[in-house]
């Protein structure tokens, strides 16, 4: 594909989450990260070069390795995979925009205190696992406002901004959407709360149509 045909590429599935957002509400609007983890250095700066900004990886060494490869542009960086605790420093040595994946209140406690030492903050997003699928992170949904309130009381140096969610494991589309609901409904209970991340490349518009205001597309963006 020619640069000029990957833009007419990526117009399209701009147009797919603009007709999803209106859908929900005119008013509506709908960030993209772009998920870059099976794609190189030189083609996040192919999609750098049509608009894209924020990207996302799901390892913290790729995210490492990426990050410094293109600090020579301005881009937003994303963590949106599993944080395991013998790698918080290596993450918070990056300074991410935003982690989606804080998904218990045990790893708060540990990434507070490595903050604290740091006098750092970090934006997180509570990882719910909304189809309570064993293969998955994340606090279950009935006591995810309790975990959320509680994170936010204890861990001063992590900013909750909302939730994230990954859409049930199936091809049953009524499923999809109710787990999306679920994520939104609790969403919609956070005081203050500004971001719901639901919705991949196989799933976005749905998540969109429930309420999904960021949406972490991976193969779509690369098209792979
Ligand atoms: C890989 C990944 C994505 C993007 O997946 P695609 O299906 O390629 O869009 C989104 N969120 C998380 C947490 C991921 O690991």
């Amino acid at each position: 594909m020619t640069q000029e045909e990957y833009k007419i590429y990526i117009d399209n599935v701009i147009r797919r989450v603009e007709f999803a957002r209106v859908r929900f509400d005119e008013k509506h609007i709908v960030k993209i990260v772009a998920i870059s983890k099976y794609s190189t250095a030189e083609e996040i700066e192919k999609l750098y070069r049509i608009g894209q900004r924020a990207f996302g990886e799901n390892k913290v060494q790729d995210l490492r390795a990426k990050s410094l490869e293109l600090e020579e542009l301005p881009l937003e960086w994303h963590f949106v995979g599993n944080l395991q605790k013998n790698k918080i420093n290596n993450l918070l040595d990056i300074n991410p925009a935003l982690f989606h994946a804080l998904d218990s209140l045990e790893l708060a406690h540990e990434l507070q205190k490595k903050l604290e030492a740091r006098d750092m903050k970090l934006e997180a997003l509570l990882q719910i696992n909304s189809a309570k699928e064993e293969s998955k992170h994340g606090v279950m949904p009935e006591v995810a406002l309790e975990v959320y309130n509680k994170i936010k009381k204890e861990c001063p140096n992590i900013h909750l901004r909302g939730v994230m969610s990954i859409g049930a494991h199936t091809d049953d589309k009524a499923v999809i959407k109710k787990s999306f609901e679920t994520t939104y409904s609790i969403y919609k209970q956070l005081e203050g709360a500004t971001i719901c991340s639901m919705g991949m490349s196989g799933d976005f518009d749905l998540a969109i149509e429930c309420g999904s205001n960021m949406v972490r597309l991976g193969s779509i963006m690369f098209n792979k």
